[in-house]
């Protein structure tokens, strides 16, 4: 092989559709030649009273056969294929044209074989080599043989085919482009999909990690926290005792600050524990039926003595209610936490007032205060957790910013609500509406 040839064949081959599949034939490779061969064939045997050259097409039916070889073991001798196999087919068109009787056997078109093969493989211009090769072996026959076989209107009938193989090969070329382009960026597109894929399993592989830590976290800080917590809490409790013996007043106070900020202490870690665990799993209700006007009572008794030492009324007026099939303790939550706001954020000498009532199918539990009230931009935002309105902030009103926000997860857990009425200034006044059973 020549420096050009090699050169030639080197481009030829980067220019098929897939760089790394040089030593492997180019796609439909084998049934082209298959079909091409066939087809050709079968043309020589049409009933047109032709003459056949068996000699030549014997010769032809040999190089048929060693173009289909060299297409199924195109991997042992890429560069040979590549430029062989092609220049095999105008070899082929030539030799059966000659078997079919020269320029009058119509065969020409035969030359279009090598053509195709080559728009749809290579690059234009190894196509254009081919067109030229494709001239010089019609061309030949035409000036070093001559007429009766090949007269000299044969001319114009090489002229023709070439250019007309010249533009099918131009266009077939550029529709194979298209489409391998089209292809290629499909091909981008599904890997990217695949990659966007492979990142999002991998994202939700550790998501589950977190959350499986997250449960892990608040088993152990369930323990952790509550044991030592509690165990202040009964030490605390043991020296304030009086039957431990005389305390001095000093030690008294600073027993029961201890004290206060242990059982704060607590209600914060039992606060989060609560919404760590609503997060991973849904709040598992023990349903009863449940008295509302009973846990109204239970609260306003809980909240009395801080109403009593800010000299607030606290008023209880609960309509006699069907029970609701309800969670005790958690709906007693909720009821406190609202009871327990309302004092909060009532200035000394003002009102809370608890009511229960039927409304339609649903219990509606009231808590209304004449307290410092919400402004209206911060109420779509009292239920998220942590938050505190100015209210709290300006007059340092102690809190967590999680009270509201656990009532909420409470309420939809037994299919309910919690609405709110505010006005700043003039008071609040929150509902809890729960279905009834
Ligand atoms: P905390 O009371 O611990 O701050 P909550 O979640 O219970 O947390 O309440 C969030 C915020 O909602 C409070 O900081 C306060 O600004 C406002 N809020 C709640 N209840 C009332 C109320 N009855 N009157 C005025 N503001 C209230």
């Amino acid at each position: 092989m020549t420096a050009s040839t090699a050169d030639l064949a080197g481009r030829f081959a980067r220019l098929r559709p897939s760089a790394s599949t040089d030593t492997q034939p180019p796609e439909h490779a084998v049934a082209f030649t298959l079909i091409a061969v066939v087809t050709a064939y079968g043309l020589l045997f049409l009933p047109t009273g032709i003459q056949l050259n068996y000699q030549v097409v014997s010769l032809a039916a040999a190089l048929s056969a060693a173009l289909l070889a060299l297409t199924l073991l195109w991997s042992a001798a890429p560069r040979i294929a590549t430029l062989g196999i092609p220049l095999g087919y105008i070899a082929l068109a030539a030799l059966l044209r000659e078997a079919a009787g020269g320029a009058a056997s119509g065969f020409g078109g035969l030359f279009l074989l090598p053509v195709l093969w080559l728009a749809l493989t290579a690059g234009g211009r190894e196509l254009a080599v081919i067109l030229l090769a494709m001239g010089t072996a019609q061309a030949l026959p035409l000036a070093l043989i001559g007429g009766p076989a090949y007269p000299a209107s044969g001319w114009r009938g090489a002229v023709v085919l070439t250019t007309v193989a010249a533009v099918t090969g131009l266009m077939v070329q550029r529709l194979s482009a298209e489409s391998r382009r089209r292809t290629a960026l499909l091909q981008e597109q599904t890997d990217s999909l695949t990659r966007v894929s492979a990142q999002l399993a991998a994202q939700n592989e550790r998501l589950l990690e977190l959350d499986r830590l997250k449960d892990e976290f608040v088993a152990t800080a369930s323990h952790e926290l509550r044991t030592p917590l509690t165990s202040l809490s009964g030490y605390l409790e043991m020296s304030l005792d009086p039957a431990e013996g005389p305390l001095s007043p000093t030690r008294e106070t600073h027993l029961r600050i201890a004290q206060r900020n242990a059982d704060r202490l607590a209600a914060l870690v039992d606060q989060l524990l609560f919404l760590a665990r609503a997060d991973s799993h849904p709040l598992a209700l023990h349903r009863q039926p449940v008295d509302l006007g009973g846990i109204l009572n239970e609260a306003a008794e809980t909240a009395r003595p801080a109403a009593s030492a800010k000299n607030i009324t606290l008023e209880v007026a609960a309509d006699p209610l069907p029970e609701v099939l309800a969670d005790r303790p958690q709906v007693l939550r909720v009821a406190d936490n609202l009871v327990a706001n309302a004092v909060k954020f009532t200035p000394d000498g003002g009102s809370v007032r608890l009511t229960a009532r039927r409304d339609g199918d649903t219990a509606v539990l009231e808590v209304a205060d004449t307290g410092l009230g919400i402004p209206r931009a911060e109420q779509s935002e009292l239920f998220n957790r942590f938050f505190r309105g100015t209210n709290a902030i300006e007059k340092a009103i102690p809190g967590s910013g999680l009270g509201l926000a656990i009532s909420q997860v409470i309420a939809e857990a037994h299919g309910g609500t919690i609405e709110l009425e505010s006005t700043a200034g003039a008071g609040s006044t929150f509902r809890l509406v729960l279905p009834l059973a």
